[in-house]
């Protein structure tokens, strides 16, 4: 690279941070408005409304409803390669509401869904990284395209598998996503499990439960040897491997036999085939219970993604912008309060983060999982871990809620939009690192074949949590921030 052209991204850098440091409270309105909508997974329509209304002002042209998700979208701007794609998440979990700023368990409307894995974080960070990208590329003249993914539902792996099954990946050069942490870090290597969520639906014939119950088939009979049978089967999965289920339906009143019951399982494991091979054997064990119970059983998979891997070219140009940015300046305040949700939620009181980690080989892979894995097998993908939480608290739990609207949150987002912006102005103005990029990138796939887990034909279950959220939505709607964010 010659001298002008470092001095050229310099300058491209530096006038995104003062864009990003100007806009500092639209970021955290951004974020704070997606904290109270506190929307559960496909029925992000204030969230999604939101952020697609403030890409549209910044000149992106933004296409809703992607897949068919009406809380999904992409915005572009730009043309050419490299295509350069962020995505992330934007919902919320159920019977999480909580207040910020209080370490204390104090729900905002007692029962309702919440925010408490800082996925309204998540949103500010991507949208104010990629508005602060498109100015510097306007400015500098950059080539290349800027492709923005809003994916609905990851609480329930649901999206982003469609984008990639239905070709939305296809001229992606590489990717970037955006997640809260407790640190400021990026990693690399498989870093997430396989997952398969499916629900079992058992149908039998109702009757009398004490006149004639010897006419009934009962479904709910069949979940619960079901149940059973994924019991005896425990002993002879892999050790890494998981499942878990809750049963959604399970019959109305004692005195009839269910006709109808059903049960949602999710399989995961290390890899693809891991998860797929336990969901067969769950398949299998269901249609055992069916025959047991005389019931007959349907299988609708609701989420299959693939395991999260991040690329090691990516995460070195992340780990340097991380290393040029650094971590905010925590008030003294703000490390007391830290430390005061540590003790609150019994994990290790250590406060802030103080240090960034080096860049060390590969992570060890951890049995979460993410519907963004489908996109780091079609591409190479990053990761952004921003500060935006207090350390060591965990996600769905009320401790991950409770800053996730104070200041080390606004300044956790800052601080992550500008290692996005950053990034993505180097790898715009770096033609010679994608492809660098996508050369350790096939290196790390090595011979694996994607194939997607999703089925060819699966929709997407729209209905998911639409009851939750219009009985909620009424009483959450008094706390929304009143005024809108806007970028300057
Ligand atoms: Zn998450």
């Amino acid at each position: 690279m010659t001298a002008t052209a470092s001095q050229d991204i310099g300058r491209s850098k530096t006038e995104a941070m003062s864009f990003l440091e100007r806009n500092a409270s639209a970021i955290a309105t951004l974020s704070d408005s997606l904290f109270y909508f506190g929307e559960l997974g496909l029925q992000e329509h204030e969230s999604a409304g939101l952020m697609t209304s403030l890409l549209d002002e910044a000149g992106f042209v933004v296409e809703r409803g992607i897949s068919g998700f009406p809380t999904g979208f992409r915005a572009t701007w730009g043309s050419g390669h490299p295509v350069i794609a962020v995505h992330t998440e934007y919902d919320a979990n159920p019977d999480n509401s909580q207040v910020s700023g209080v370490a204390e368990r104090k729900p905002i409307v007692p029962g309702a869904p919440g925010h408490c894995e800082g996925h309204n974080c998540n949103a500010a960070v991507m949208i104010a990284g990629v508005i602060a990208a498109r100015r510097a590329m306007a400015e500098a003249g950059l080539p290349g395209t800027l492709m923005v993914f809003g994916a609905p539902g990851e609480e329930q792996l649901v999206s982003r598998p469609y984008f990639v099954r239905d070709g939305y990946f296809d001229d992606v050069d590489a990717a970037l996503h955006v997640h809260i942490a407790g640190e400021l870090d990026t990693v690399y290597g498989l870093t997430h499990f396989a997952a398969v969520s499916a629900y079992f639906t058992f149908h039998g014939e109702t009757s009398h439960a004490s006149v004639t119950p010897w006419k009934a088939r009962d479904a709910l009979d069949a979940v619960v040897l079901m149940d059973m049978g994924m019991a005896q089967f425990r002993e002879h999965m892999e050790t890494d491997m998981r499942a878990h289920r809750v049963i959604t339906h399970g019959g109305d009143q004692p005195n009839t036999i269910p006709a109808k019951a059903t049960v949602w399982w999710t399989f995961r494991g290390p890899s693809a085939e891991a998860a797929r091979g336990l969901f067969e054997q769950g398949s299998r064990i269901s249609q055992g219970a069916a025959m047991m119970t005389n019931t007959e059983v349907s299988v609708e998979v609701m989420s299959a993604v693939w395991p999260v891997r991040t690329n090691q070219g990516l995460a070195e140009v992340i780990q340097r912008n991380i290393e040029a940015i650094g971590l905010p300046e925590w008030s003294g305040p703000e490390d007391q309060f830290a430390r005061q949700l540590q003790k609150a939620a019994g994990v290790s009181v250590s406060g802030l983060a103080r240090n960034i980690k080096p860049l060390t080989g590969p992570t060890r892979q951890r049995s979460p999982s993410n519907d963004c894995g489908d996109v780091s097998w079609k591409v190479p993908m990053g990761r952004i871990g921003f500060p935006a939480n207090v350390p060591n608290i965990a996600f769905h739990h009320w401790g991950g809620g409770a800053a996730l609207a104070s200041s080390i949150a606004h300044k956790g987002t800052l601080v992550g939009a500008k290692v996005l912006a950053a990034s993505l102005i180097d790898l715009l103005t770096g033609p010679a690192l994608v492809a660098r990029i996508k050369e350790t990138f096939a290196a790390e796939i090595g011979d694996v074949q994607y194939r997607p887990l999703l089925p060819p034909e699966q929709k997407p279950p729209l209905d998911l949590n639409r009851d939750l959220m219009e009985h909620w939505r009424p009483a959450m709607r008094e706390h929304y921030v009143k005024t809108r964010p806007r970028f300057v």
